[in-house]
């Protein structure tokens, strides 16, 4: 194959390669970020938990105080119950302790619920931490992949750019403007004739010119797209 030829499929080769990693390059941050999020989401959800705990408790709290002053005011009726002199205040004084033992009652229904509730949450705590600390593990085993990944990815971009370079040296400075040039109006350069046909725009190719691509001796491009053209069956895998 001629050499020029040879070497302007090389560079589209590292480009295109070239063009992968820097892509992954930008992509690896960005699944930094992604796995930096999930979890601070995560522990938002078991902060939140926490918080709606710690103030059923306090709630909890209040509300054994107030049992508490319910359970004296009680005392204190049925004790005033020796002291009364008339049928109608004794009468009342039932009533008003029948009331508070309502109130009393109401009040341990409250301390009941919030306590099952509570024990809910905790149980729903225990197992959002457990994911969490699962969490944490996986995404710091994928973060430190990702690490891995970005500085090879950076010691690859430096090998291909050298190499990069190293091929542009031996090119043709023509042959090397026509190749950016195509690169950036039509994305690849370089492109296998097959079928009698360019395969970068699908254009036929007159016989003869056809005839002297299928040699690979001499750099030749599309008359319809201009893109170099070469043949496939003597790819050359170096
Ligand atoms: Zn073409």
């Amino acid at each position: 194959m001629n050499e020029q030829l040879r070497l302007l499929r090389e560079l589209q080769d590292v480009d295109l390669q070239l063009k992968a990693i820097e892509a992954d390059k930008e992509r690896y941050p960005l699944e930094m970020k992604n796995l930096d999020e999930k979890l601070a989401s995560e522990k938002e959800m078991s902060k939140k938990k926490k918080e709606r705990i710690e103030l059923l408790e306090r709630e909890r709290r209040q509300k054994e105080g107030d049992l508490e002053l319910e359970q004296e005011r009680i005392k204190r009726a049925q004790s005033k119950l020796y002291d009364v002199k008339t049928n109608k205040e004794y009468q009342a004084l039932l009533t008003e302790i029948e009331t508070l033992k309502e109130v009393r009652s109401q009040r341990e229904i409250e301390i009941l619920e919030i306590m099952d509730e509570i024990d809910e949450l905790k149980k729903e705590y225990r197992e959002v931490e457990k994911a969490l600390l699962e969490m944490e593990e996986r995404i710091g085993e994928e973060k430190k992949q990702l690490e891995e990944s970005i500085g090879k990815a950076g010691g690859a971009l430096t090998s291909k750019k050298r190499k990069r370079t190293m091929i542009t040296k031996k090119l043709s400075p023509e042959l090397m403007g026509l190749y950016q040039t195509l690169k950036e109006k039509r994305r690849t350069a370089v492109v296998p004739a097959r079928f009698g046909a360019c395969q970068g725009c699908n254009v036929r190719i007159p016989p003869q010119m056809f005839n002297e691509v299928q040699r690979n001796e001499a750099i030749i491009v599309c008359p319809s797209c201009n893109r170099i053209l070469y043949w496939e069956d003597s790819i050359d895998y170096r």
